[in-house]
């Protein structure tokens, strides 16, 4: 089949290797230029978007932010309806969907104007998180606030455009759950891997080593099942959650969705029979899933920052690095390592070792 995908950052081109490795042809767009190119060259194709539509069997994307304009070209061979896509571009939509499906997440206030924001604030009695309802990724546009602190600085920065008050979660660990439905409604979803975020960025994941309680994966399925269903989504599709209480009190609350492959699903480049990009090709040409995923332990390790990945690590037998190819700026993500682990403890030794080389936030 011919696919077009949206994007052409890493995630696209991950995903252009995974439609060539099962024998179709792709093609990916720059959303800021609309320069067409193939996977893996740079250079644009003398090609208009809407000529690489009509080309194309499929269309999907690398990321959720569509441009009206995309939209308008590509919609008839998009495989999930826009509308309810665009509505997880929103927080505040995004929050009400889950509120509706009876999706249990953090709770939340909207605020349309700064006054709306000051009066949640004074109104509050404990810890909060103030997030743009627009725009924020890797801990963007957020801001913290307790009883007592100054308003004044957070009101200047929050208060410019709408946006969610949600309570601070004192959560004992975040997850996500990654998976994938295809067009008949079967969904395949990888067992929940825990995520460790540093000043809001995803530093490391860990796979396959997960000592959750079983239900919580039951209750992300269920989860996973009836937004995927609601939203007819086509593809693969991310869940973040944070676990809250322990043992069978532990329950899970979601954080956020991300209708598209995700960073936490990463490892599964390296740590199962069929990686996340392997699902959302499969799902958009309606391949058969595997019937079982088997993964084994992986440990992934985010480069932020840092212009380079230590040769030690190219190196070792157990290391599986990744580069973008993208230019080296501080908190940028630019790769990742995943690492073939034996249990949890030398996962962590290997996340403290790697995190300082390999990530430079600031
Ligand atoms: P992403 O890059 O994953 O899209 P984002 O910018 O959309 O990130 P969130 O996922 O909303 O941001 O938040 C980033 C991180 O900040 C979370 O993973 C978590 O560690 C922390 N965080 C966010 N909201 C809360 C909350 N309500 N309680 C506690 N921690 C939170
Ligand atoms: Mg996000
Ligand atoms: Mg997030």
């Amino acid at each position: 089949m011919n696919i077009l995908i949206l994007g052409n950052g890493q995630l696209g081109q991950m995903l252009g290797r995974s439609a060539v490795h099962y024998g179709h042809a792709c093609l990916l767009v720059d959303t800021k230029t609309d320069q067409v190119m193939p996977v893996a060259a740079y250079e644009a194709l003398p090609m208009s978007l809407q000529q690489a539509a009509d080309w194309a069997d499929v269309i999907s994307w690398e990321h959720e932010q569509l441009a009206p304009a995309h939209v308008q070209i590509c919609a008839d061979k998009f495989l999930s309806p826009t509308d309810k896509i665009l509505m997880l571009t929103d927080r505040q939509l995004e929050k009400q969907l889950c509120d509706d499906l009876g999706i249990v997440t953090s709770p939340w206030s909207a605020f349309q104007t700064r006054d709306e924001l000051a009066q949640l604030l004074a109104d509050t009695q404990q810890a909060v998180v103030i997030k743009a309802a627009q725009g924020g990724y890797d801990g963007r546009s957020q801001w913290r606030y307790q009883p007592g602190d100054d308003t004044a600085q957070i009101l200047q920065g929050a208060g410019q455009q709408p946006g969610i008050v949600e309570n601070m979660i004192p959560f004992e660990c975040e997850v996500s759950l990654v998976g994938a439905r295809n067009a008949a409604g079967t969904t395949c979803c990888y067992p929940l891997v825990e995520n460790v975020h540093t000043q809001g960025i995803l530093s490391y994941t860990l796979a396959g080593l997960s000592q959750l309680p079983a239900h919580l994966q039951q209750q992300a399925e269920q989860a996973f099942q009836r937004l995927t269903d609601e939203l007819s989504y086509v593809g693969t599709l991310a869940i973040e959650f944070f676990v809250v209480g322990e043992g069978n009190e532990a329950r899970l609350l979601v954080n956020e969705v991300a209708p598209r492959v995700h960073n936490s699903g990463h490892w599964s480049l390296s740590g199962c029979n069929c990686d996340q990009f392997d699902l959302h090709i499969r799902s958009l040409t309606n391949t058969p899933y595997p019937k079982q995923l088997a993964t084994t332990p992986t440990l992934m390790v985010n480069v932020i920052g840092s212009s380079s990945i230590a040769e030690e690590l190219w190196q070792d037998a157990c290391a599986d690095p990744y580069w973008y190819g993208k230019a080296p700026r501080a908190g940028r993500k630019l790769g990742h390592v995943n690492f073939q682990v034996d249990n949890k403890a030398n996962a962590k030794g290997l996340a403290r070792k790697w995190q300082s080389p390999l990530q430079k936030l600031a």
